[in-house]
Formats: C-alpha cells, structure tokens, sequence
C-alpha cells in the first residue's frame, strides 16, 4: 500500500519526525564507552512514552523476526547493522554504534538512524559513516515530485559504489504513513527512471547502509540482529522525508 499524506498529516510527520530526531541525538550525547545497550533502550522508552508516541518496535512481528521485538530502538553495534537487538552489552572504546528508532505520534510515523562512534574512532569508520551520510544527501536531493523511485535508488548506489562498498539489494528504504513499512520499496542501487513516480505528499525513509567488505548478512540466534557476514564493521543512515511542490523535506531533523 502507498499512503499520500494530506496537508495536515504532514505536519504531524513533522511533529513525529522531531522527536525520533531529539531522541536519537539525546541518545547519542548519553551513550559513551561504558554505556549499556539495554540503558539506551531504556531511555528511549521514557522519551517515547513521556512524548506521548507509540512504539513501532515493541510489538512488532514480522514474517522474518523471532517477534514480537520486545524493545523500543534498534542497537546494532560494530558488525551488526541492522535490526540490532538491544542485549546486556556494555559500549566500548572504538565501538561503532547504529540507533535505528521508529515511533507514531498522533497517527504519523517518522523513521530515522544514525551511526557514530563511542571513545576513539578510526578513520575507517569515520569514512564509512560520511560515505552512508553522503549517500542518504544523494538520495534526498534526487526525490522530487515527477522523479522516480529509481532515480533515488541510482542516487544513493553510485555514492556507495563509488567509495568502494558492495551494496546488499535486500533491506533499504520504504514508504512511511500511518505505518512503519509501506510500498514502495527503495532499494540502495537501483536504475533511474525506473518504478513508481513521486508526487507530494508522499513519505518516505531512505536509509543506505553499508558494510566494509561483503553484501552478505547472517542473523543471530536471537532472530533480529543482522550482522556483516565476514564480522566487518558497518554503517547506517536514514532519515524520512516528505515529497513537496518544490522537492523533498526532512522530516527526522533536530528541533
Ligand atoms: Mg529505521
Ligand atoms: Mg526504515
């Protein structure tokens, strides 16, 4: 399903985009090299529910996870990327982290992640944060109304490709509405001029991420946490915006 978000819904995307935004900044001021991951989930569940918002996580249950997720942000540290559990892991020094936090507020979700390092950080993964953050830009300035869904997927794959990193086709961005994962699915290479046409109103989350040297994934035992298959380290970028008149809004911005 495709949503098209009326006037009014758009400005609670923004409303909902703003606060996945403070969250994960906050989240990311606190955590530092001792943090627990099992505390970051924690905070995020008092921020959401002192806002008011509604968790997309806590009860999700996809075909693909051992659901309901049971936590309320994705923590997915070093060699894992995506869909990270949070467990009783304690940060250390160099860590990479990923945050990934969805939530609905007044009936809008907004998506968004982040990717930064506790401690020390090492050149390599300074680079393969800007490359996902380069990329995310790429992707945003490609999405404007009459473009198309693979004008955006071409976007964000030529920066990736570009800096050397093989690109996993499976998990990218997706429609955003009254529901966290709506069609169209945006893949993270894709050819332009190909799939659906954008028009206002639309919301969507693109979210490149890359690992350093495979496009392949395994799942831990835990049936959520995807991690590099060659214990790589990753990275993960992702924000929702709203297709305009003019072109495409952040939604998932600091306020
Ligand atoms: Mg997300
Ligand atoms: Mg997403």
């Amino acid at each position: 399903m495709i949503e098209i978000m009326s006037p009014a819904e758009l400005v609670r995307a923004r409303e909902t985009g703003a606060l996945v935004a403070n969250i994960l900044q906050t989240l990311k001021s606190r955590a530092t090299v001792g943090t627990n991951l099992l505390d970051i989930d924690q905070w995020a569940k008092a921020m959401i529910l002192e806002a008011g918002a509604v968790s997309c996580y806590v009860d999700y249950a996809p075909s693909f996870g051992r659901g309901p997720f049971g936590h309320y942000i994705c923590t997915s540290v070093n060699d894992a990327v995506l869909h990270g559990l949070p467990h009783d892991y304690a940060l250390a020094d160099g860590d990479l982290v990923s945050l990934d936090l969805a939530v609905s507020l007044g009936g809008v979700v907004a998506d968004s992640a982040i990717s930064f390092t506790v401690g020390s950080q090492s050149e390599q993964d300074a680079a393969m944060i800007a490359v996902t953050e380069r990329a995310l830009k790429a992707g945003i300035a490609a999405a404007r109304p009459g473009a198309r869904i693979g004008d955006i997927s071409h976007a964000i794959g030529t920066v990736l490709s570009a800096a050397g990193y093989p690109v996993n086709t499976e998990f990218g961005g997706h429609g955003v509405g009254s529901t966290m994962h709506q069609d169209p699915h945006i893949t993270n290479t894709g050819r332009p001029g190909r799939g659906y046409k954008l028009r206002p109103g639309l919301l969507l989350a693109l979210e490149p991420w890359i690992m350093a040297d495979t496009a392949e994934l395994t799942t831990d035992a835990d049936g959520w946490t995807l991690r590099s298959a060659t214990g790589c380290r990753t990275a993960h970028s992702e924000h929702t915006i709203a297709i305009t008149d003019e072109g495409a809004d952040i939604m998932t911005l600091p306020r």
